[in-house]
């Protein structure tokens, strides 16, 4: 199995292939690199063409061209094979057990998709005029691949004829049954903004309405409009979490400025990068996630983002402060003026971007002008003084820099008039506060953590690879299938699938090297990890369920939840020891 593997290697020579991304240095018969995984100034990634390795001694990464892939553009392993097997130009197909494999299909039928709006679009006067009206060329319109979808049934149908099946239809995001059972297409009606992985496959789709469709659809007085926006659901290839719009084409920008502007809409976006800042990602239809500002910290250390003027968009910015410094971003921050959003913005002025950037004020400056104005910071109300101080230290409190720290704080004391002194042992008192649980208003979280779904299929795959080096394994998830995510205890129920094919492959490649003690040790913590998120699942289930019960007063039931209850917690409790 790992042969193919093997031929990938054989054919991207170790050096070549790194040069693409780093600036290698000669080191003997072995070259050397700023590591890319952790932030260093001398270099200690070193690179040997003998073994066809890299290690890096600074942070302790190391493998080979797959694993550095899988780190540096954050790939799966079947992504990451796909990537490395077309750059090495060998047939996908000759590396699989079978032909559709789930990803492999995936990748295909969305890009059949594509094409299929993209042919689309043409014919369709109102949404050529559409995009004509909110500025967009015809070659911005080419080259992010934007299509039209009819609705009806008419993707479906295409799709059919193409030889893909119903479930894969479904399972892609392009068809759901409607209430009579009948299969119709995912979007109806809608200009089609195709979105690309990091490395520029097409994963999944935003469609914006046309306007005469909401239209009508709004003259029928339907009880439930349609968004304006829909995104295709989350699937195997697409983790809304972790993709950003634009991100394929603008990374290259984004390393070399080292700064990112992030806006909302994909036309926020296609306008930014026509009006010629190429530097910029759109987060569309979800909120950042730490996954998105992971990926954009190895290519960025300063974002930029724009706000609208008003008391809602201060309050977003503030959460969004926080957040970007617990990345240690430096951020900074546009104003737009009359304008609605950067789309509106580059409409009325191609050059208005790139002169915002120019001018925009570092994000805490834009923060202390607002909070120091003389309406909200009043001399004499001490009270008020020290809620706008506390505020503000909270705000300087998450940087990761002391030295940014310090500018801060100095800043808030010449506007306060507070001696620095004092400024610091609030803010130290904050600290404790905060540590301890205590009083204070902590400011909630914008972004929700993966959820916990999300983690159980990432344990489970990499669970159920693991078993397939080992029979004891295997027989010990079988017993346990309930455990797992449907779709996982799908797989194991078929051995034959093409799916378990590829993650035979898969975990040939992770587990291949390993000893028996420390295959022994993954797959018990990893099992641990499954488990206990089953029963913490269950658990808030269980509360939930006894909630009902004790409010509808039913005691059986409620003894019932209580004992099952009981169990769970001390299932728990049995495992986090
Ligand atoms: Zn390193």
């Amino acid at each position: 199995m790992a042969k193919e593997t093997d031929i990938i290697k054989q054919k991207l020579e170790i050096v070549e292939f790194l040069r693409g991304y780093l600036t290698l240095l000669p080191a003997g018969k072995n070259f050397k690199a700023l590591c890319p995984f952790h932030g260093e100034k001398t270099p200690s990634f070193i690179v040997s063409p003998d073994r066809q390795m890299w290690h890096c001694f600074g942070c302790g990464a190391g493998g080979d061209i797959f694993k550095f892939i899988m780190l540096y553009e954050h790939l799966e392993f079947p992504e990451a094979l796909k990537f490395l097997a077309e750059r090495a130009g060998i047939q996908i197909q000759s590396l699989n057990p079978a032909q559709q494999r789930e990803f492999g299909v995936l990748y295909d039928i969305t890009d059949t998709a594509k094409r299929m709006y993209k042919e689309a679009l043409p014919k369709n006067r109102e949404a050529q005029e559409y995009l004509k009206s909110r500025g967009l060329h015809l070659d911005t319109v080419e080259e992010f691949e934007l299509g039209y979808a009819e609705g009806g049934e008419w993707l479906t149908l295409r799709l059919l004829k193409e030889g893909y099946d119903i479930e894969t239809i479904v399972r892609a995001g392009l068809a759901q049954k409607n209430t009579r059972g009948l299969y119709r297409d995912k979007f109806q009606e809608r200009i089609m903004f195709p979105i690309a992985n990091q490395v520029g496959k097409t994963v999944a789709f935003t469609g914006r309405i046309l306007p005469s469709a909401l239209e009508r659809m709004q003259a029928q007085g339907m009880t439930m409009e349609p968004p304006k926006y829909l995104n295709s659901p989350d699937s195997l290839i697409f983790n809304k979490s972790k993709i950003l719009y634009g991100f394929d084409k603008s990374k290259q920008a984004i390393h070399e400025t080292k700064s990112v502007l992030i806006v909302e809409g994909q036309m926020d976006m296609l306008l930014a990068w026509q009006s010629g800042v190429k530097n910029v990602v759109a987060v569309s239809g979800t909120a950042l996630t730490p996954n998105h500002l992971e990926r954009l910290r190895r290519f960025a250390d300063t974002v930029v983002v724009s706000f609208d003027n008003d008391e809602a968009g201060l309050k977003a910015l503030e959460r969004a402060l926080d957040y970007f410094h617990s990345f240690d971003f430096h951020v900074k921050v546009i104003g737009l003026g009359s304008h609605k959003d950067p789309a509106d913005a580059c409409l009325a002025d191609p050059e208005f971007l790139k002169k915002a950037i120019e001018w925009a004020k570092p994000a805490m400056q834009y923060i202390l002008d607002v909070y120091f104005t003389p309406s909200s910071y009043k001399k004499h109300d001490i009270p008020a003084q020290k809620r706008v101080l506390r505020h503000l230290l909270q705000k300087v409190q998450p940087l990761r820099s002391a030295v940014e720290q310090n500018i801060w704080l100095q800043e808030i004391a010449k506007r306060s008039g507070i001696r620095e002194h004092a400024l610091l042992e609030e803010l130290a008192s904050l600290e404790v506060s905060r540590s301890t649980g205590g009083e204070e208003e902590t400011v909630s979280n914008p972004v929700p953590h993966s959820k916990e779904g999300t983690q159980g299929e990432l344990i489970a795959r990499r669970l159920l690879a693991l078993a397939l080096t080992r029979k004891g394994f295997l027989d010990t998830l079988k017993v346990n299938s309930t455990l797992l995510p449907s779709a996982y205890r799908e797989m194991l129920e078929h051995p034959d699938s093409e799916a378990i094919g590829f993650l035979e492959l898969e975990s040939s490649y992770e587990f291949g090297g390993l000893d028996e003690a420390k295959l022994e040790k993954e797959f018990h913590d990893l099992f641990g990890r499954l488990e206990s998120g089953v029963l913490r699942e269950r658990k808030i289930i269980l509360q939930e369920q006894l909630k009902e019960a004790q409010s509808a007063h039913d005691d059986k039931r409620v003894a019932e939840l209580l004992s099952e209850f009981s169990e769970v917690m001390k299932k728990i409790d049995t495992l986090s020891k």
